[in-house]
């Protein structure tokens, strides 16, 4: 007699059909599959920053997101539990209670979350666990270094990258192991119609995103306005749905490579991969340097002055310091989950500049804040804005007038965001602790 192999499918940010490698493998190994997900953000670098999430954005971002991957699922007769709680725990009732022979998940670049991987591994002797990447362009065997020899700056990865061609996406599925069970209660759903978002979570808008982007004139010319701080049409819009792995990013860059043979190709659609390499630099940087992606001192391991100061902290993440293009930015992302990258930058450099507080908040209150956060992304680059990265010059300053007129020069963007144009003092005490008149 035969026994049936059971696995558990756990999505993380991989939130698709497309081009999911690990799935396809658990497609080829087991004979009933348990697809789930945990909603437990107990192991997120910030939850030791310890002030209020406010943020509702990336909550519904990521509930949309898994409503459309459960939909998907389920025409390929498979359903999605999500599952509100501590993962470990979660995970080892279910190996128990369904006798689960594999695991499967994609690979991550987080330190919290292969520590998880690790732990859950080291517990459950005899069961085999998959971990196959699909998060970033090129995968380990075809990197022309190790890991450990990640080069320390991103032009020096740039040209160690040269010609290698990205992985290409892998086929479509089109079929599923069925469930174990059909006992857990429905994902509740969230009604897209009523959610004032830019960005709606979801394999379905995220590939419809893309294909809308590269379907105009719009890649042409991104060069020239990605810089800008704000406008729908200035950048590719794609980073919510990377970075939840609604989209993969081979299937981003096979469809660029489609336009550049079949449309155009130039310095702009060039600049389109370009940018994408940089996400890629801070994956494979996030793999090699773990938990130093979160040391004040950075991989530079250099001492850094910044501190913490609860009154500068609070005004920063609600917009009401002494610079206008810095508060107007800070609305936009409490308001909407999104920043530009030229915003993200001017804030940045202001909190660690101006502000002279601790990178690590600000990195922290961006994890809580962004719906497209990414472990790597967002703290790669925040070291590299605090001079402690993988920066070759020291911390980056900008000078945050010289930005509102070049960015911002008629103050369009400052009027769209800051309904109060009051402007505070930044502290209302002195060193002394002696109110400031
Ligand atoms: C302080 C700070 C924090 C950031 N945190 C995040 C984060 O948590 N998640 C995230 O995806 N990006 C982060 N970025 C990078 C960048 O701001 C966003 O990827 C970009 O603004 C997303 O908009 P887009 O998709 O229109 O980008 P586009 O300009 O169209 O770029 C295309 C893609 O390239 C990648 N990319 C572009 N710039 C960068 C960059 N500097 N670093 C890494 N990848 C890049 C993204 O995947 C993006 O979707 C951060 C930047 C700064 C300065």
């Amino acid at each position: 007699m035969t026994t049936l192999k059971t696995g558990i499918f756990w999505f993380t940010n991989d939130l698709r059909l497309h081009d999911n490698p690990a799935l396809m493998r658990a497609n080829s190994l087991v004979d009933r599959l348990l697809c789930i997900y945990v909603i437990d953000f107990g192991w997120r670098a910030s939850s030791q920053y310890a002030y209020a999430n406010e943020a509702k954005n990336p909550a519904l971002f990521l509930r949309q997101s898994l409503n459309d991957l459960s939909q998907s699922l389920e025409g390929l007769g498979q359903r999605l539990i999500v599952f509100d709680g501590q993962t470990l725990a979660t995970l080892n009732e279910l190996i128990r209670e369904f006798d689960v022979t594999d695991v499967f998940r994609s690979d991550n670049a987080g330190w919290y979350e292969n520590r998880t991987w690790a732990v859950l591994k080291n517990s459950n002797a005899g069961i085999h666990f998959h971990s196959v990447d699909s998060h970033t362009l090129f995968d380990l065997e075809s990197l022309p270094f190790s890991v450990d020899a990640l080069p320390s700056s991103f032009t020096k990865f740039k040209n160690a990258i040269g010609d290698l061609k990205p992985l290409k996406p892998i086929e479509v599925l089109h079929y599923l192991p069925e469930p174990p069970l059909n006992n857990y209660s429905e994902l509740e759903r969230v009604d897209h119609k009523n959610l004032n978002l830019l960005f709606k979570g979801g394999e379905t808008y995220g590939l419809a995103q893309l294909g809308d982007y590269f379907s105009t004139e719009k890649p042409m010319s991104y060069k020239r306005v990605r810089n800008s701080i704000d406008g729908w049409d200035n950048s590719c819009k794609l980073s919510p749905w990377l970075a939840n792995g609604c989209l993969s990013v081979r299937e981003v860059i096979s469809t660029l490579y489609d336009y550049e043979k079949n449309i155009s190709a130039n310095e702009s659609t060039y600049w389109i991969y370009f940018e994408l390499l940089w996400r890629e630099y801070f994956q494979w940087y996030a793999h090699k340097n773990g938990a130093r992606l979160f040391s004040l001192s950075g991989i530079k391991q250099l001492n850094s002055l910044g501190s913490y100061y609860p009154e500068r902290f609070q005004k920063w993440l609600n917009g009401s310091t002494p610079y206008p293009l810095v508060n107007a930015c800070m609305i936009e992302l409490k308001e909407t989950g999104y920043l530009s990258n030229r915003g993200r930058q001017i804030v940045a450099s202001c909190f660690v500049n101006e502000l002279a507080m601790d990178w690590r908040y600000g990195a922290a209150y961006f994890e809580q804040a962004l719906i497209d956060y990414d472990v790597a992304s967002n703290w790669g680059n925040w070291q590299y804005l605090a001079g402690v990265g993988a920066d070759t010059r020291d911390k980056r300053r900008f000078n945050l007038e010289k930005q509102r007129q070049q960015f911002d020069p008629d103050g369009r963007y400052i009027r769209l965001w800051s309904a109060d144009d009051e402007l505070r003092p930044l502290d209302s005490v002195d060193a002394a602790d002696w109110p400031i008149s």
